[in-house]
């Protein structure tokens, strides 16, 4: 499953423990997921914790 970053359209890669290097949060209402320097540069995005 390839995910790629809302924001910069970078793919986000997932370490061998199947965790995603970035983050899911909640954008409009919307669960999105966004690279580590996007959720870096928008901290006002809210974690949504899974
Ligand atoms: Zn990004």
């Amino acid at each position: 499953m390839a995910l790629k970053c809302e924001l910069c359209k970078e793919k986000i890669e997932e370490t061998f423990l199947g965790k995603i290097v970035g983050s899911y949060v909640i954008i409009n209402g919307k669960k999105k997921v966004v690279c580590n320097s996007c959720q870096k540069k928008n901290k006002h995005f809210k974690d949504e914790l899974l």
